[in-house]
């Protein structure tokens, strides 16, 4: 296994106090890369380790959008995200959201990488704008829509990452979606420390676990682990070259 992890939040506090442990366990398992999110400074400590750089949603009414423009120089720095919408906690205004959604999509573009997507209860949005204004890569990150979504977000040229969600027993739509999704479309992903699978469901995922979801993914499309985990690793290597 040369499992990857496309998503995740280890510079969170909740891993204050275990971190180093956290991190050995991944590597224990096969993780051979590691996405963290917005953390180029602290990805900077580990050879296997690439961040992103972008301010969430949530963050949109203090956005400081000239340290994502410096930053998404940064070499640990792959792609331009989270960014996106989440009108499920109206943390920051809608239209602020929407303002500081497409800026960083035209820092994206200006930088040259792709984009690391979260919406939430914001489809239509987030479509919207991403039809006006991206032409390149992405990933739609904790992917849990349907099959209709699905195939709207591929017709956009996305990638579809998947996480723990996959694992609970309502989210046959969801599963569905990981179904009908190309090959060279799919990756994997934790998002820890949220969103563990099961069956860990409600406790502090880690990226060791993204092995359970790898598992799930090989399940729903009738192959082994071992293909799921060569093929997703191998989209992430090719979206991410360095
Ligand atoms: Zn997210
Ligand atoms: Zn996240």
């Amino acid at each position: 296994m040369r499992l990857v992890d496309s998503h995740c939040h280890l510079n969170d506090e909740q891993f204050d106090r275990d971190r180093d442990e956290t991190v050995a366990r991944a590597l224990a398992a096969g993780i051979e890369r590691m996405m963290v999110i917005d953390a180029p400074e602290f990805a900077e400590r580990y050879s296997f380790m690439e961040s992103t750089i972008g301010v969430h949603p949530h963050e949109a009414a203090k956005a400081d959008l000239g340290r994502i423009r410096e930053l998404a120089a940064h070499p640990k720095v792959r792609a331009v995200g989270e960014i996106g919408l989440d009108y499920h906690y109206d943390f920051s205004p809608r239209d602020v959201q929407r303002h500081v959604f497409e800026q960083q999509l035209e820092i994206a573009a200006s930088a040259g990488k792709p984009v690391v997507i979260h919406t939430r209860e914001a489809w239509d949005d987030t479509l919207a704008i991403l039809r006006d204004h991206w032409r390149g890569d992405g990933i739609m990150h904790c992917f849990t829509g349907d099959e209709p979504q699905a195939r709207e977000a591929l017709d956009l040229g996305f990638h579809l990452a998947f996480g723990g969600v996959l694992t609970f027993p309502k989210a046959e739509a969801v599963r569905q979606a990981a179904r009908i999704t190309p090959a060279d479309r799919l990756l994997v992903e934790t998002d820890s420390p949220y969103l563990a699978p099961v069956p860990f469901r409600g406790k502090r995922n880690e990226p060791a676990h993204v092995a359970r979801v790898v598992e799930a993914l090989a399940e729903i499309r009738g192959l082994s682990a071992a293909d799921i985990d060569a093929r997703t690793s191998a989209n992430f290597h090719a979206l991410f070259r360095p």
